[in-house]
Order: structure tokens, then sequence, then C-alpha cells
């Protein structure tokens, strides 16, 4: 599987595109009020074939809602669901259900194999309108998902998964096998004990960016300055988003010269965002993660993921005794059953590799058993 992004073209046209995301945030809140409601009612949870045919029956009397294609009024049940499920599974981890959402600032739709159709050259049709984007790269393989997503700068952007049927095959040319754990101040910690640090553009741009929120706020609501300022805080986050990327492709080059094969723990954004704070967003570990996959895809290599409510801090990285609990302000720590010292993000990622290499059948499963049972 492959995922391409395309901008579209600016075009008056657009404004049909913005309409029908409109219309999936409305459908989305609508989705939600229902799931309250019914909750409300019953006591139980609104099971998501019941929400899709509600909704399904309800899109037919509603123009508006006929906008968006009756797949991706599914798309949006779905969504909801895997969102709630995600809160019954770890709602004591601090997982919260799915809440509303303000329409104005509502993303995307997504469209599966129907609704839209590629007419060749740099066209689309999405509905019954045809579309041109920038036609950066070829799209080759099966179309699975096509999905239509708006910036904050108001341009659209056009998301292609495609299966383009080839199993990475993986090559063990060094013959090693790494784990990483991302940290806020160092940006990720590799299981042989070395240290990747954010690059200091980060911290220019943040600060460009906090200049540009200051001047957002002074500005009168609704006037046309304010609409200025707020562009021009898009374009800062543009701007730093750009150079992370370069710095991303770097990296992720850098890694996967070095190793074969690459562990990390399944990113919890909303989690690590509440531990953190606002930051996260702005390391974009997702985004890292994507272009380390897909370079380690053309290079043979192997990114494996760890199940994310695996202990990898709490877990003495020597003899698998897992602690009660571990401060977040605890760098390092002896471990009571075996006395090693273990450096809080080394440990991590230690262990992550320990785990990573199991799953894949390389290396010691004995050592990581007793922290997944426990
Ligand atoms: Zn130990």
């Amino acid at each position: 599987m492959k995922t391409l992004k395309f901008k579209l073209y600016k075009h008056k046209r657009n404004r049909y595109l913005k309409r029908t995301i409109n219309a999936a945030g409305v459908i989305y809140n609508h989705c939600i009020a229902l799931h309250r409601r019914y909750y409300r009612m019953w006591g139980k949870h609104l099971n998501c074939a019941k929400l899709q045919a509600h909704i399904a029956k309800l899109r037919k009397r509603n123009l508006f809602w006929q906008m968006v294609g009756s797949q991706a009024v599914q798309d949006i049940c779905q969504r909801i669901e895997k969102a709630y499920q995600l809160f019954f599974k770890h709602h004591k981890q601090g997982v919260k259900p799915p809440g509303f959402k303000k329409v104005k600032k509502y993303k995307s739709f997504t469209l599966k194999q129907a609704g839209y159709k590629f007419l060749g050259g740099n066209r689309v049709k999405v509905g019954n309108r045809v579309y041109q984007y920038w036609n950066s790269r070829e799209i080759e393989g099966t179309v699975k998902t096509l999905t239509i997503k708006r910036t904050a700068l108001g341009e659209l952007l056009m998301i292609v998964v495609v299966d383009d049927g080839t199993e990475p095959e993986i090559r063990s040319e060094t013959g090693n096998i790494a784990g990483f754990d991302f940290g806020l101040k160092t940006f990720l910690t590799c299981s042989d004990g070395t240290q990747i640090e954010s690059p200091q553009f980060f911290k220019q741009g943040l600060s460009a960016i906090q200049k540009a929120c200051k001047l957002l706020s002074r500005k009168q609501k609704g006037s046309k300055r304010r609409e200025q300022a707020r562009k021009h805080l898009c374009r800062q986050y543009e701007k730093i988003a750009n150079q992370r990327r370069d710095w991303f492709w770097k990296l992720a080059h850098e890694l996967t010269d070095r190793f074969d094969v690459l562990c990390f723990e399944t990113l919890n954004l909303k989690g690590m965002q509440r531990l953190w704070g606002r930051k996260i967003s702005d390391l974009a570990f997702g985004e890292f993660i994507q272009i380390l996959e897909w370079v380690a895809r053309k290079k043979h290599k192997q990114v494996v993921f760890i199940d994310r409510w695996y202990p990898s801090s709490k877990t003495c990285s020597h003899c698998g005794h897992v602690l009660e609990s571990l401060d977040l302000l605890v760098r390092e720590w002896r471990c009571p059953s075996c006395q090693s010292v273990n450096g809080r993000d080394e440990n991590a990622a230690r262990n992550i590799q320990i785990v990573g290499a199991s799953t894949i059948g390389l290396g010691d499963v004995r050592q990581a058993m007793p922290a997944i049972s426990a």
C-alpha cells in the first residue's frame, strides 16, 4: 500500500468540494449526537450498522447531505465507530470518546470504490464534476481510497491510497535491528545508545509561530487584517513543516542505511499530547514514521510496530521486571530485581527492540514475555 498526495488546482469549482467537506462535518456531528442520545435512552452503544442504515435513510431526504457520496457517509460512521472502540478498550488510560467538531474545521471526506474516476492526465472526476491536480507522480496500482482534504490555508489536497501489489522484500545487509523511542527533548533515542536531537530550526520556527499567533490575537475578529494575520500564521506553519520534512527525509535515509529492521511503538498521538502538552503536534512524529516507512520500503528494510500499550518505559530491559509506576520526571532508575541502572529513554528503546525482534521471529522472546503479560 502506498499513499500519494496531490494538490488540486485552484478553481472556483473547488467550492463544491469544500461544501462537501462541510456537509461531511454536519453529518459527523449528527452521528455523534445520535450516539449520545441513543446511549442516554438505552444505556447501550449504538452499533455501526444500525447507525449507517439510519443515516442512509436520512440522507435520502436531505439534499445538502447528498453532496457527500454514500460511501463517504459510511466512512464517517466507521471512523466514529473506530474512535468509540478505542475508547471502550482504553478509557482507563485516558482515551476520550469522540466529540463534536467545528464544521469549518472539519477536514476531509473519503471515498472507497465509487464516487470518483481518474480521467487520465491530471484530471479526476469527483461526484459529477471534473477537477485538475498537480500531477507530481504516476498513480500505479489499484486505487483503494481517495480522500479530499482541506488545509488551514483553504487549499485542497487529494490523497490516494494505492495497492501496488508488491510485498516488501526484506534484505538483511547490515544484520542490524534497533528499537527507537520518541522523546520531547531528544527526538529519537536508539537502543544502541545513540541519540538524535531535534534540530535547532524546530525551536526557531516555533518562536516565529508564537509571534504570528500573538499578532493574530490582537486583530479584531472578522476584520480583513485578521484574515491576513491568520494566513501569515498558516504560512509560518507551512515553512517549519517544509524544513522539518527535509530533515525527516535525511534522517530516514541515515537510519535505514544503518539498520535493517527498525522497531517503534505504535504512536498514541492523543495520549502523548495529553502527557506532554500541545508541543507534540509540532514534532510531527506521525509524519516522520510515514516518510521512514516509504524509504524503508524502497530500500527493502523493515519497520516494525509494537503494541502501544506495552509498558516500554516501566520494564527493565535486562531482566523483564515491570515497575508499578514511573514518574515522567525520572530520567534514570535502578531495577529492584536485578539492580541494573536504566536510563529512561535508552531502556525504552531497548525494550522496543526486544519486543519488535520477537514479533518478527528474531531474537529472544523469553525476555519480553513477562513484560507483556503484566
Ligand atoms: Zn532488572
